[in-house]
């Protein structure tokens, strides 16, 4: 096994914008390190430059402890699984498995061996002689891993390897990933743009935009101490919620209502006039279902409810609200790039399932205002 380096690594495709825009990431030996983002942002080329599928234009990447820029992928020793595959069809599961072996000219008692225990660890013995054809998907990946691991690679590299599954056996694989991953403590770079494989699977996750890292943390990291308006929106669903706010020492004013500020966070906003707070949608609760003592450590307001959806363990509701045309253009614009529909000039709120509230009526809502996070409009800079 080993540790990947990557040092100021840069990608020009011809005379553009660069695909992968001066990179430096650590991944530990034995880590499970997920590559996020949006289409275009450069994933799948630095996936390809690990690899060695991909010409590195600048910046070193070391394996292992050694600078590879120029090894061919051969002799790279690391292990890819592709969206299809990559399965012979006329080769039986078990010649499959033990395909890089025979190209190493491996002994055949040693395949045997090594083709065995990997079907043991993949509970795949039982379909050694079937050809792929006759496999499920989630099968299918698993005979693509069983070659990664008869290889001894030193990691594995996932290239969005469940988008080709429904969803259901997509979060199959993705626990069956997870475990094996564990088990077998490989390190191992896993490109997704789904965030829940990225929150649920990784060690810690890079979120990239546009070609460069926005963050690299662990998912709770991501989640709770999001750097950005970017890295907020994308992470999390149904998404934190936007609000425009003007600032009065510690206070905030907000399309619902005041927010104090304690005395750290006000230090962080001041000197600004026009903020934005993002709240996620499990800050808020009915009013009516919570507590006086708790009531005192948030703020409660009116609004007028448009849509709810009632998903049996919570409720959402949407709350629209006025925002001024500069951050209602902004928020479109970061709407488009997230590639979410709505123009998040409405709050979703998550509420318990127990809520009465109607549609198209007022409703008291209760925040908790020790989470919001305050952003820079400008910067986009979590400023909390
Ligand atoms: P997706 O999720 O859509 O696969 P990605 O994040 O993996 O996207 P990349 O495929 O790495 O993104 O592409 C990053 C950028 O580089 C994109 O703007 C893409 O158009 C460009 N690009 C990728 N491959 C090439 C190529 N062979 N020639 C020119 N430009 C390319």
């Amino acid at each position: 096994m080993a540790s990947i380096e990557m040092k100021n690594i840069v990608k020009k495709y011809g005379d553009g914008f660069p695909a992968v825009n001066d990179i430096s990431l650590d991944i530990a030996d034995g880590e499970f390190m997920i590559l996020v983002g949006p289409s275009g942002c450069g994933k799948s080329t630095l996936l390809r430059m690990i690899v060695g599928l991909e010409d590195i234009t600048s910046g070193d990447m070391i394996i292992g402890g050694e600078r590879v820029n120029d090894k061919a992928p051969r002799d790279r020793n690391l292990s890819m699984v592709f969206q299809n595959y990559a399965l012979y069809p006329h080769m039986s599961v078990y010649e499959n498995i033990a395909f890089p072996l025979r190209l190493a000219k491996t002994p055949d008692d040693k395949v045997d061996r090594l083709v065995k225990e990997a079907a043991d660890v993949l509970e795949l013995h039982e379909h050694l002689e079937r050809k792929p054809a006759n496999l499920s998907g989630g099968q299918r990946q698993r005979v693509a891993m069983g070659r990664a691991i008869v290889r001894q690679a030193e990691a594995f590299l996932f290239d969005e390897p469940l988008s080709n599954l429904d969803a259901k056996l997509r979060g199959q694989m993705r626990t069956e990933i997870a475990r094996l991953q564990r088990r077998l403590g490989i390190t191992t770079v896993y490109v997704t743009h789904d965030q829940t494989e990225a929150m649920t699977l990784g060690d810690r996750v890079c979120v990239l935009r546009k070609g460069s890292i926005q963050q690299v943390a662990s998912p709770r990291e991501l989640y709770e101490q999001p750097v950005n308006l970017f890295v907020a929106g994308f992470i999390g669903s149904p998404p934190m919620n936007f609000l425009p706010a003007t600032v009065d020492g510690a206070t905030l004013t907000t399309p619902f209502g005041t927010i104090e500020l304690d005395e750290k966070r006000a230090a962080a906003v001041a000197g600004h006039e026009l903020l934005l707070v993002g709240i996620r949608p499990e800050y808020f609760e009915d009013a009516s279902l919570v507590d006086e003592a708790k009531k005192h450590v948030g703020t409660t307001f009116t609004a007028k409810v448009d849509v709810t959806e009632w998903l049996g363990d919570q409720q959402y509701a949407y709350i629209p609200y006025d925002a001024p045309d500069a951050i209602r253009t902004q928020l479109r614009d970061l709407s488009r790039e997230l590639d979410s529909e709505e123009l998040r000039t409405q709050a979703i709120v998550s509420i318990d399932s127990t809520s009465r509230i109607r549609e198209g009526r007022d409703a008291e809502f209760w925040l908790d205002t020790r989470k919001v996070h305050v952003f820079d409009p400008e910067t986009g800079d979590n400023l909390t």
